[in-house]
């Protein structure tokens, strides 16, 4: 039996110097990039935060950056929305789209 073919957007960005918040753009978007990548890279404090608030998809790295898995959806994704926008990592705040 052949595996079904999942669906996923692919996204092109690039990580500004500086977080930005509350962009217009990101108002409308709908979280694309929330589900466009494998994982996004994560600090061990932001490692210790998102497992605070109920993350099931982490995998702590002895070796190099800790992550969070985002493949097919960020567990943090409800309706389109960044569920905790006020605390998404730091790398989720630099990121914005060229699509
Ligand atoms: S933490 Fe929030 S902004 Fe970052 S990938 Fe998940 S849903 Fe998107």
């Amino acid at each position: 039996m052949p595996f079904p073919l999942l669906h996923r957007k692919k996204l092109h960005g690039i990580l500004l110097d500086t977080p930005q918040d509350g962009t217009e753009r990101c108002r409308e978007c709908g979280g694309v990039c929330c589900s466009s990548f494998a994982a996004v890279e994560i600090s061990w404090e932001e490692y210790e935060l998102l497992r605070s608030l109920g993350a099931s998809r982490l995998q702590l790295s002895l070796y190099g950056p800790h992550r969070l898995e985002i493949d097919y959806g960020c567990e943090f994704l409800v309706q389109g929305r960044c569920s905790i926008y006020e605390q998404r990592p730091a790398i989720c705040r630099r990121f914005t789209c060229r699509d």
